[in-house]
């Protein structure tokens, strides 16, 4: 469709045209395997180096400390089940929240079936978890803390430096599921205390198929994917060379235009929030207010069939989405509203919009007429 109106930037964003340059070359002339020895191989190697320059770059942290992956769920897989194996025969305890994404919270099942214990922490109404229940929850047997930065739904940005502190301090490893809060809030893994956190380079403007794992100097994991030696024996393949060109001319624009990112997406939110909660009777807005991700928006219509107000907007180029996009065709309420006690009438008439680069404040415009016109149109249809 020509008209398309893209509201669903915490599912994917589009692919810069500097960072679709900067990778093309590797496609086309410097076709060769960063372990190879001749020309065209050490040039690729050198692209991959740069690459991680860039990313630690963003986030704070040594080169040496970056690990590519295949994706945000990879690095989540490597991080929990990595960490798990490393310590199996010790201590078999691990740490999450209610809110995960579903590469933690199945990874987590998965480690529970072969004998490990997990906790996962309650949120509040705003979907922040407690600091004083993660410390109960912690054991003698406690190896690995990991919460999430931001959550993919509702935006709430959690206490993160804090529960790092309280980590360090009973010595239990830290990961944080950073996919979502990377290029939209400033992070620096060393102030912040974090030992392990995942990125992806499809929700900043990046590829699909290829992300990133910080690990702390000094923490021991077991990998994840067995055979070569690439990335310093943490994860065996060759190379997605052009996709880690990508993520890293994605991290560098990144922290180029961090605060007009910010500014150019909390400005549509609020707009947009404030808009629809002046013009749209019984909603319930979603997630914290204060501690909120720039571009996410996420409320609830009461009386609102949540696909039907989809295909509605998408009948007017408006690409938006009911929860996460891993979760699309569950019919179930997401996990992330019931944990936040949204009861489920509401919770099945939510809409998730969040906001991204590209967007003008003339689409939010568009987006909350359309909005309006077909939430009066559902709930007419709803009344006979
Ligand atoms: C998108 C996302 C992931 C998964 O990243 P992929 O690169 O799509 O595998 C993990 N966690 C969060 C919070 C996400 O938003």
């Amino acid at each position: 469709m020509e008209n398309i109106r893209y509201f669903d930037n915490a599912a994917t964003t589009r692919v810069k045209e500097e960072v679709l340059e900067a990778m093309f070359p590797y496609y086309t002339k410097e076709y060769g395997n960063p372990s190879s020895l001749y020309s065209i191989g050490r040039a690729s190697k050198r692209a991959i180096e740069q690459a991680r320059e860039q990313v630690a770059n963003l986030i704070g942290a040594n080169t040496n400390e970056i690990i590519f992956t295949g994706c945000g769920s990879e690095s989540d897989n490597t991080a929990l089940k990595g960490i798990a194996y490393a310590h199996k025969d010790k201590e078999n305890h691990i740490i999450t929240s209610k809110i995960e994404h579903s590469a933690i919270l199945e990874s987590c099942k998965t480690l529970e079936k072969q004998g490990f214990e997990v906790t996962y922490l309650n949120v509040d109404s705003n979907g922040l978890v407690n600091l004083e229940e993660l410390q109960n929850a912690i054991t003698e047997k406690t190896i690995l803390i990991s919460v999430m930065f931001a959550n993919n739904e509702i935006g709430t940005i959690e206490p993160i430096a804090e529960i790092a502190k309280i980590a360090k301090s009973r010595n239990i490893i830290f990961h944080t599921d950073a996919v979502q809060a990377v290029g939209n809030v400033p992070i620096d893994v060393k102030e912040l205390g974090v030992d392990m956190l995942s990125m992806s380079a499809h929700k900043i403007y990046g590829p699909k198929g290829v992300g990133a794992l910080y690990v702390r100097k000094g923490i021991n994991f077991e990998r994840f994917l067995d055979g070569g030696h690439q990335e310093k024996n943490n994860r065996a393949g060759t190379e997605n060379v052009a996709g880690i060109v990508g993520l890293g001319k994605a991290c560098e624009l990144s922290q180029k235009n961090l605060e007009k990112h910010i500014q150019h997406l909390s400005n549509l939110r609020d707009y947009y929030i404030s808009e629809v909660t002046k013009k749209i009777q019984d909603i319930k807005v979603n997630g914290s207010m204060e501690k909120r991700l720039p571009g996410n928006s996420n409320i609830s219509f009461k009386g609102i069939n949540g696909e039907a107000l989809l295909f509605s907007l998408d009948e007017k180029g408006i690409c938006a989405s009911t929860g996460s996009a891993c979760n699309s065709g569950i019919t179930s309420a997401s996990h992330v509203l019931i944990a936040i006690g949204v009861q489920s009438d509401m919770a099945s008439g939510t809409l998730r919009v969040t906001f991204g680069e590209d967007n003008t404040v003339e689409d939010v415009d568009y987006l909350i007429q359309n909005l309006i016109f077909i939430v009066n149109e559902l709930r007419k249809k709803m009344d006979v």
